[in-house]
């Protein structure tokens, strides 16, 4: 009775009906990298967002809303499962893998007849992370994977995402649909398009945030011009913000201050709904009990978020406390973990300095109160701690004592350094946060094309702060690209001592091991990782790749199919197949894995550079020789492709055509691996 009599205090008017409606369409659109605050129906008065301020002022726009974590894969985790990063275990961006017992969204759309298709635009989103699961269509084509450089994410531009999602719901006809589509737009490097590049040349990062907005328009118009006709709920959020600077953080993923954690939340369904904004603070987690609430389907009764249906309409509800962490710098860089909890008015982060910040009175998050609201500090760090109890660790992967001792069996003797039980405030990511910047400089000054600055300071870094692995992983690449590829191998031996079961540290370490002609070892470092029941992908391609330089073919073949067990639309893992089997002479097969490939993804290098041998080998140069040209324009590294190019255009007379591809050889080879080759090459343009 009580509860009853406050919420009527509260909310003197008559509560609105809430309203459900089985088989409304979904569509849930995401956002990358999206702060509530850079658009306009969130006070923003110098960003145009004219297509999402529609939506927001025709549904219910949620005032103040906080993700779970503060980057890609496992906020998406969040929102389709509606659970805590806790309890589904994605804590990063890679080394982990959403669990296939953990329904989501699409499973349970799925199940309940919807026809479901995502359309998503940046890696930390590949098939791979298990994110798929459901959906009938996984659309995460984002080209090349060898142009991923350590530090950008490949990503692939909206108006290609949003066209392959609409041509998608066009073609399902009158099935009910849930589509999910992605956009990557707003994500560091800031680069807008014009006439937004010129628009926003003082606020690029806003620039593509009023980009982003003006790809939505073909989407957003029918349904705001259907109104209360329309038969779709729309969902559209952000998977974080961006810190822009303050408190010290240029990107996101170190913090959570709500620069980053405070994200846009707005429902869209007249039907439904009327327009809205509720002020209580809601959660990721929350959407999805509320989108099941809203079609009259059942809730799972073990969700940790809650429908947000009553909010909707009008009817308060006290706010649920948010969870949140941001650990990808205790996993990448050795930092302190940090986890916290926002609690009616107060949000309390926990790490060695701890933080306690009053968000009503001080929502920019300026004045830390910990040491003067010990109480109330106290409460939430226990309320924290019980929910951490259900905790299963932070751990990527296996055993890691385990996989220390297999990599000391190696050589890698120093694999054996323990993972830091006590953090101390020399490693409070606030203490650290000055590294950021500097990494954040290597990235700029590589971009720029200065890879001597760029590795001058990742080696300043390196100084303050030896034990960063991520430092090393930049390190490695630039070394690679400056053509010390022993400094790049040395590096990442000293980066997987460090951290062990940083699967992406191990794959690239295979296949830098690879490119040095050390296949053998490559495929003896990564058995401990491949050997495991839950393999990376790109570890077992790398090793793939290495047991076939080393002609343990059917080894080979056997791992690549066990990648594409992982990701079956993976078209470089077909083409790695497809280039297996022409190495034991399988024309046949070959040419049909490499056909599907490029059929899945028409610019992998790989597939190109191998349909040319097949097109070299079966008397058919012309073929041979627009297929190489293709793979060495994808990838520059692709060094026995242009020496058989030049060779093969010189051979059919045509000199002048070979000659930039021969001088590119000459200039960009390895010498450590094609001294001989460089050599003949020159004596022949000599002659
Ligand atoms: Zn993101």
């Amino acid at each position: 009775m009580v509860a009853i009599a406050v919420a009527a205090l509260v909310w003197p008017r008559v509560p609105a009906r809430v309203q459900r409606e089985p088989g409304l369409d979904v569509l849930l659109i995401t956002i990358d990298t999206l702060r509530a605050d850079a658009l306009g129906c969130y006070g923003n008065t110098s960003v145009e967002t004219p297509w999402i301020d529609r939506l927001a002022a025709g549904g219910v726009r949620f005032d103040q809303v906080h993700a779970q974590n503060v980057v890609t894969l496992p906020s998406h985790a969040n929102i389709l499962s509606g659970r805590y990063p806790l309890e589904h275990g994605v804590r990063d961006n890679s080394g982990f893998r959403f669990p296939a017992g953990v329904e989501t969204l699409a499973t349970i759309l799925k199940r309940a007849g919807y026809a479901t298709g995502a359309f998503v635009s940046a890696f930390p989103l590949d098939s791979r992370f298990g994110l798929d699961r459901g959906f009938d269509v996984y659309d995460d084509r984002l080209g090349d994977p060898e142009a991923r450089a350590a530090f950008l994410m490949p990503e692939r531009a909206g108006p290609r995402t949003v066209e392959e999602a609409r041509k998608w719901r066009a073609a399902q006809g009158t099935a009910r649909t849930f589509t999910w589509i992605h956009l990557y737009e707003p994500h560091f490097p800031y680069v807008p398009p014009e006439p937004f590049a010129s628009r926003y040349a003082a606020s690029p990062y806003h620039g593509e945030v009023a980009y982003t907005d003006s790809l939505l328009g073909p989407v957003l118009e029918p349904l705001l011009r259907a109104g209360k006709d329309g038969r779709t709920l729309v969902v559209l959020t952000s998977d974080h913000g961006e810190g822009l600077g303050e408190h010290g953080e240029k990107t996101h993923g170190i913090f959570a201050y709500d620069t980053t954690l405070g994200v846009p939340l707005v429902l869209y369904a007249p039907r439904l709904f009327e327009p809205r904004a509720p002020r209580e603070r809601v959660r990721h987690v929350d959407i999805l009990p509320t989108v099941l609430d809203a079609l009259g389907l059942e809730v799972p009764k073990d969700a940790t978020g809650r429908s947000l249906l009553a909010l909707a309409s009008g009817r308060g509800a006290a706010p649920a406390p948010s969870y949140f962490e941001a650990l990808s710098s205790s996993v990448n860089r050795g930092w302190a973990p940090l986890t916290g909890l926002a609690r009616d008015r107060f949000k309390y982060i926990d790490l060695p300095i701890p933080e306690l910040y009053d968000l009503e009175a001080d929502p920019h998050e300026t004045k830390n109160i910990a040491a003067t609201e010990t109480r109330t500090l106290e409460e939430i760090r226990a309320q924290l701690a019980r929910l951490r109890d259900a905790d299963h660790g932070i751990a990527r992967g296996q055993e890691d004592g385990e996989t220390r001792e297999r990599l000391r069996s190696l050589g890698y003797a120093s694999a054996t350094a323990p993972a830091k039980a006590r953090y101390t405030e020399e490693d409070d990511p606030k203490r650290l946060i000055g590294l950021d910047t500097a990494i954040q400089d290597v990235v700029t000054l590589y971009q720029g094309g200065d890879v001597e600055a760029a590795l001058a300071r990742v080696k300043e870094v390196l100084v303050q702060r030896p034990d960063m692995p991520l430092a090393l992983g930049h390190l490695a690449y630039l070394q690679r690209q400056s053509g010390d590829l022993a400094g790049a191998v040395a590096t990442l031996k000293r980066a997987i001592a460090l951290n062990p079961e940083d699967t992406d540290t191990a794959a690239l370490l295979g296949a830098y091991l690879n490119e040095s002609g050390r296949a053998r070892e490559a495929a003896a470092v990564l058995a401990v990782y491949a050997e495991r029941k839950d393999p990376d992908l790109d570890v077992l391609m790398a090793r793939g790749a290495a047991l076939a330089q080393i002609d343990r073919t059917q080894e080979a073949i056997a791992t690549f199919d066990r990648a594409l067990a992982i990701d079956p639309s993976n078209a470089v893992a077909k083409a790695n197949l497809g280039t297996v089997s022409l190495g034991i002479r399988d024309y046949a097969r070959a040419r049909a894995l490499l056909e599907e490939s490029l059929a899945l993804d028409p610019d992998v290098s790989l597939a190109h550079n191998a349909l040319g041998v097949i097109a070299a080998e079966t008397g058919h140069p012309d073929e041979a020789i627009a297929h190489w040209k293709r793979a060495v324009e994808l990838n520059p590294r692709e060094w026995d492709t242009l020496f058989n190019l030049g060779k093969l255009l010189r051979r059919q007379g045509r000199e002048a055509e070979a000659r930039p591809y021969i001088d590119r050889f000459i200039e960009t080879a390895p010498p450590a691996l094609y001294a001989d080759d460089i050599r003949s090459l020159r004596t022949s343009l000599h002659r």
